[in-house]
């Protein structure tokens, strides 16, 4: 038939472990109407890391490359737990809301029938899988100053070890029977916790399709995962994304892709640094479109020359106006102010405007000055200065790490934003 003649095709010559595994995929998938067009193949061979999805024909943009009816994805409501044990499981509360998923995903990882096998022995590498989360402390320390994955990991290490101990480990002892002895290693979960974090996707909010129209949404929404589409690469300028369908995920083309392209998903709008945190890698400079920088200003007060003010989270334009207004005041014209007009309430904000660096040259010269200072005082957080990054980026990339290359990545866009900021205050 001619869908048994396209999976011949996508599947690779080779007798290679891989390629069986592949194979063994692809069948799966098949077997469960995952409806895989025949204009992609799916291997490592132009794949910008281990497997890909690369086109092997022209795709017109809207065409629907492959499809996972939901009973496929991996939830705690599609794991195969016996009921009981999933009602008691779903009760179990954590901050991350990951919990039924990872202890469900454990189940089926070490079970040795599970019905997502064929899945679970193609993907993930956990040697290739490399998330700041598993490197030791020192590489942290080293690599990542300054670019405020060291501190996500470290809020992360110690929720996910407090989630297992306090949640986890009750729960698998009271049914010792049903889970394999690696479950109970915390090393093995934190394993989990990687897959989930790099290869999960969340149903987007307020869009719940297993409810009928009219019913009360009482089923939570659980991150899961969708095999397949999970075997997609990200770029911020992706060419592909997924559609939340009510009976089945559907990945859609974008846009028309070339044969011989890779076929990329976009994992979310995502900063390098929240790549590089969740998945383990970010894109080079100017490639990711959402990449932004978290920009501390801390000024020294002119007149103590002691107190710190720091100013932080995300500011909409109208309250970064406010600040800086309020940062260039001596003393005297602060305090006029506070009398007058207060403090405008953040929350009553309903405009979400951000500011583009076309807008900066306009500001009043004493605030570009402050803007500078503390831009050139972000720059200092860093263990290296952007000369040292450029001339390590000019040089050979193959003798460095892949945590080596995606670091210096995201902290050289992070130093060529703040360059840019000072240069449009300068
Ligand atoms: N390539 C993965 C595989 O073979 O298992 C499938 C994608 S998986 C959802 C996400 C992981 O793929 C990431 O954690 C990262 O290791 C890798 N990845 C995805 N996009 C990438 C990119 N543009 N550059 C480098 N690595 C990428």
């Amino acid at each position: 038939t001619e869908n048994r003649s396209s999976l011949d095709n996508k599947k690779s010559k080779s007798n290679s472990k891989g390629a069986n595994n592949i194979d063994n995929f692809l069948n799966w998938c098949e077997h469960n109407n995952f409806s895989l067009i025949s204009k992609v193949r799916v291997g490592t061979d132009g794949s910008c890391a281990q497997y890909g999805m690369m086109a092997t024909e022209d795709i017109a943009m809207g065409e629907c490359l492959f499809k996972i009816p939901r009973q496929h994805l991996l939830t705690p409501h599609t794991s195969s737990l016996d009921q009981t044990l999933k009602t008691e499981l779903l009760c179990l509360e954590s901050g991350s809301g990951w919990v039924p998923l990872l202890v469900s995903l454990m189940y089926e990882y070490t079970k040795p029938t599970s019905k997502w096998r064929p899945y679970f022995d193609l993907v993930p590498n956990f040697a290739e899988l490399d998330l700041p989360m598993l490197w030791d402390e020192s590489d942290r320390e080293r690599l990542l100053q300054g670019t405020g994955v060291k501190q996500a990991v470290e809020t992360d290490v110690t929720s996910l070890t407090k989630e297992f101990e306090e949640l986890v480990l009750p729960f698998l002892r009271k049914h010792r029977d049903h889970f394999d002895d690696r479950c109970k290693d915390i090393e093995f979960y934190k394993q989990m916790v990687a897959f989930v974090m790099a290869y999960s996707f969340t149903e987007p909010s307020g869009q719940d399709y297993r409810l009928s129209q009219g019913d009360e949404p009482t089923v939570p929404t659980y991150p899961m995962m969708v095999p397949m589409a999970d075997i997609l690469n990200h770029i911020s300028k992706n060419n592909a994304h997924l559609k939340f369908e009510k009976d089945a995920l559907e990945m859609i083309a974008m846009k028309a892709i070339k044969k011989g392209d890779e076929v990329y998903n976009t994992y979310g709008e995502l900063t390098n640094w929240h790549l590089l945190h969740m998945y383990g890698f970010s894109e080079p400079y100017p490639e990711n479109i959402f990449d932004t920088v978290s920009h501390t200003l801390e000024i020294i007060t002119k007149q103590t020359q002691t107190s710190l003010l720091v100013v932080e989270g995300i500011l909409t334009e109208e309250e970064f106006y406010e600040t800086l207004k309020v940062l260039a005041m001596d003393r005297a014209k602060f305090e006029e102010h506070r009398e007058k007009e207060g403090w405008s309430d953040a929350e009553d904000e309903q405009e979400e405007d951000s500011m583009n660096f076309d807008e900066i040259p306009k500001l009043p010269n004493t605030w570009k000055e402050l803007l500078k200072k503390s831009a050139e005082c972000c720059l200092q957080k860093y263990n290296t200065s952007l000369e040292d990054d450029r001339k390590r980026l000019r040089d050979d990339q193959t003798s460095i790490s892949a945590r080596e290359k995606y670091s210096l990545y995201t902290a050289y866009g992070q130093k060529m934003l703040l360059q840019q900021l000072i240069e449009c205050c300068s």
